[in-house]
């Protein structure tokens, strides 16, 4: 046997850009492989890091041994290894930080438990809400988190101080329940809610002899009665003693209980469609290109209801018979589980969903059985772009101008781009599809980088909505008063309401009052750690930043003036809801918006619940605007269509546009056609005009000529330097630093700024920006390269320079 290598190197989360090399003791040598995780001593700590290169070279200096090998096989393959280098590259990210964010696996590392709040624990939770007060004791935090979701016990104890006592004293309580997650090899271990349980179609007297106990029998009985798979918590309420009478019954091998399919939710059954003449022609080229084995983009552009997700699945079908596997990112709001269940229904036991809303060992689950290729169709949120699909050969970018598909932490990579990358490596085609593709992609697909694939219409040549818009200003001359609703808005749900029909109604803006402030002095409530307004919520009766979480009492008195006159302004979701009630008090009206999803589980019961007829109304943010298709939807109402348009973003128009047309998409889906009601203060702006007729084009035409005019995307490279810090004087100085160490600025380049970020303080910090625009990819590199090397001579602490390359939003 030849002498093992003595030395690996392995790169490390830290912010220094650079791998470390480890001594290998004798037990590791001939085991570790290029792409493994190691544990090794770093400082004080032991960090997880990956095995960039094994070999003979002695270090210089003195070396430290590694410390144990976590993966017999390589977790990050050449080809995810290589992508890695490229996103780190590109987005100025440090490597170790980059391969961190590509291998979610924490939860199968250490095997701790699962916690989740018993039905008791859920309705303690409940009345927590109610009460909400100021400060939490550490054990109300735990029973807020875990009324969220399950959590891993590691997680909460990086969250909650002393949590492991805690969660033992709440479970004696009998408010929380522990499981482990071995749970993933033995359902019967695994907690009720997570368990679903079907009748095997064998009764009592032909399996195990002898009489049942009365509640097996009629668990049994009852099963036989409905069949299909039901959620084992879900009959508790039915039944008495279900759980316990299923786990007797499996034993028995009379029925079977298997875990929740992860994404949960039954799939409505779907036959195929026959594709239509347009969608014959997107996926003959789709097809053609996987045939050939051939790297490709395709900007599939299809309106609103045109039936983009069958040919995604049609194409997908191909890949599958030629041996490939496939990937299908989705934006975050967009991956419910009745999307992964259409998913699951067609490919049925190959899919694998992965979520960043799942806890580590579910998504370990499923990240295991893509990398085994038991798993060859993967439906994922935006991390997904990096899931160890086998053979690669398609993948499909969901909704490709969604903002979600840009990470906001580092490494600051564009989802969708990096597909476009890692599909060029595995001479795999890429499909973008969407109704309002981002200015980016439809000018590649101009100058004939990307093939450009229309569905012009809707299926079965259902007419694209009609729309109206409302005047506000005029509205208010008419009835002299600041109305939420226009009376035309009004008389379009209440026609609704006569005929039995639904209504979505959107406001993007959450809370009851979007700020608080002082009629006497004019003080506005701003958040203590932000120059930002807070909002008023009135379920937990406070004000909260939504920035930073933030939150207290509303002041009875000014804080400034000492006046009483606190007055509430400027209307949010949850009073949209509350003014409806009184406007429809027999109408049934439900509420989207993160203050009523807490959970993957709320967001589909009150979809879900709407989707079947349980209310006629749903009111919300922009949660109600992405991609649900409900037929019985006729009628899309956008209260203030001018929400986003102030904002000083490049991006307003773009995001206004796109938000408008994916809403007013959501009506008259079904055989009734639909109506759009748009209110608004800007009639005459552009995007506004554009959304209203549903004309891409329009849109496009004169969005394109104002980034050519100014000079933005995607006429030039953008990145977004943010230096920020406690101290004001400090984080000003700093910046100017910064920006005379890029001056004169290269030929091609042009530096804006540093000036005071539009959020000048955010979560105690205070931030300066300083924007960069370059004429080439290659120039912008090599000044932030100088940034970089600037900030790391001068030895900043590594959080106080924020590089974003490619941003999305420049708030
Ligand atoms: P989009 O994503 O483009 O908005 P969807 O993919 O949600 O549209 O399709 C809209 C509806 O049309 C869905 O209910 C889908 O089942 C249906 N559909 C898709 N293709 C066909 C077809 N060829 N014939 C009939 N119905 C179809
Ligand atoms: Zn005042
Ligand atoms: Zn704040």
């Amino acid at each position: 046997m030849p002498a093992a290598p003595a030395y690996c190197d392995v790169s490390l989360p830290v912010p220094l850009d650079q791998p470390f090399t480890y001594a290998l003791p004798e037990t590791l040598r001939h085991r570790v492989q290029i792409g493994c995780r190691m544990i090794v001593p770093f400082g004080t700590r032991k960090l997880t890091g990956v095995v960039l290169r094994i070999h003979d070279d002695p270090p210089s200096g003195g070396v430290r041994e590694a410390l144990r090998l976590l993966d017999e096989e390589p977790v990050l393959g050449d080809d995810l290894l290589k992508l890695g280098r490229w996103v780190a590259a590109y987005y100025c990210a440090p490597l170790g930080e980059t391969l961190r964010a590509m291998t979610p696996l924490a939860g199968d590392i250490r095997r701790g438990k699962i916690f989740s709040l018993t039905k008791s624990g859920r309705e303690v939770a409940r009345q927590l809400h109610l009460a909400a007060s100021g400060e939490d004791d550490p054990a109300t935090e735990i029973l807020r988190l875990l009324d969220a979701r399950p959590l891993s016990a590691s997680y909460l104890t990086q969250k909650v101080p002393h949590s492991a006592a805690l969660l033992r004293s709440l479970e004696k309580k009998g408010l929380v329940e522990a499981e482990d997650v071995a749970a993933e090899r033995d359902p019967l271990r695994a907690s009720s809610a997570r368990l679903r349980v079907e009748f095997l179609g064998k009764r009592a007297d032909e399996g195990s002899a002898g009489k049942l106990p009365k509640q097996e029998r009629e668990l049994l009985s009852y099963l036989e009665l409905h069949p299909g798979s039901h959620n084992l918590a879900t009959l508790d309420e039915t039944i008495a003693k279900a759980s316990p009478a299923a786990r007797a019954l499996a034993r028995r091998g009379l029925v079977r209980l298997a875990l929740e399919p992860v994404g949960g939710a039954a799939a409505r059954f779907r036959p195929p469609h026959t594709l239509n003449p347009h969608q014959l022609l997107a996926f003959t080229a789709i097809r053609t290109a996987l045939e050939a084995r051939r790297f490709q983009t395709f900007l599939l552009e299809g309106v609103t209801g045109s039936g983009k997700t069958e040919v995604y699945l049609k194409a997908i079908e191909t890949a599958l018979a030629l041996g490939r596997g496939a990937l299908l990112l989705v934006p975050e709001i967009g991956l419910t589980p009745a999307v992964a269940a259409q998913f699951q229904q067609r490919f049925a036991g190959q899919v694998a969903i992965l979520h960043s809303a799942f806890h580590d060992s579910e998504r370990a689950q499923e990240w295991r059985r893509i990398r085994s290729g038991e798993a060859s169709v993967v439906v994922a949120t935006r991390s997904g772009v990096f899931a160890p699909v086998r053979n690669l050969g398609l993948i499909i970018v969901d909704e490709e101008h969604d903002q979600s598909y840009k990470q906001q932490e580092t490494p600051r990579y564009q989802g969708r781009d990096v597909a476009i990358v890692r599909a060029r490596d595995a001479h795999a085609a890429i499909v973008l599809g969407s109704a309002t593709p981002s200015l980016e992609s439809r000018h590649n697909a101009e100058t004939g980088k990307y093939i450009r694939l229309e569905l012009p219409e809707r299926i079965e040549r259902r007419p694209m909505p009609q729309v109206e818009l409302v005047d506000m200003r005029q509205e208010f001359l008419e009835t002299r008063k600041y109305n939420t609703f226009s009376r035309a808005l009004i008389d379009a749900v209440t026609a609704r309401l006569e005929n039995g029909e639904q209504s979505m109604l959107l406001l993007n803006r959450r809370g009851f009052s979007s700020f608080v402030a002082c009629r006497a002095c004019g003080h506005r409530m701003e958040c203590v750690n932000c120059s930002v307004t807070m909002t008023y919520h009135r379920r937990d009766r406070r004000l909260l930043c939504h920035y930073c979480n933030y939150s207290e009492r509303v002041p009875e008195r000014c804080p400034k003036c000492d006046s009483d006159h606190v007055q509430f302004l400027g209307v949010g979701s949850e009073r949209l809801e509350d003014e409806l009630h009184g406007l429809f008090p027999k109408a049934r009206v439900a509420r989207l918006d993160r203050d009523t999803v807490s959970g993957k589980h709320d967001y589909e019961t009150i979809l879900s619940g709407f989707r079947e007829g349980a209310y006629d109304i749903l009111a919300g943010t922009q949660m109600i605007a992405k991609g649900h298709d409900i037929p019985n939807v006729t009628l899309v109402g956008i209260v203030n269509a001018d929400g986003g348009l102030g904002l000083p973003d490049f991006r307003a128009g773009e995001r206004t546009f796109q938000l408008l047309t994916q809403a007013a998409g959501r009506a008259g889906r079904g055989e009734t056609p639909g109506i759009v009601v748009i209110q608004t203060i800007s009639p005459e702006h552009y995007a506004i005009r554009c959304a209203a007729a549903q004309d891409y084009e329009a849109f496009y035409a004169q969005e394109i000529e104002f980034r050519r005019q100014l000079r933005y995307p995607p006429f030039t490279s953008l990145a977004n330097v943010l230096v920020r810090g406690r101290h004001e004087e400090e984080a000003l100085r700093k910046s100017a630093a910064l920006g005379r160490s890029v001056q004169p600025a290269p030929e091609g380049v042009r530096v804006l700024g540093p000036a005071i970020a539009p959020v000048a303080r955010l979560k105690n910090e205070y931030r300066y920006q300083m924007l960069l625009k370059a004429s080439s990819r290659k120039r912008l590199t090599e000044v932030l390269t100088k940034i970089r090397d600037f900030a790391a001579a001068e030895k900043w602490n590594p959080t106080s320079l924020v590089i974003d390359v490619d941003p999305v939003t420049l708030l």
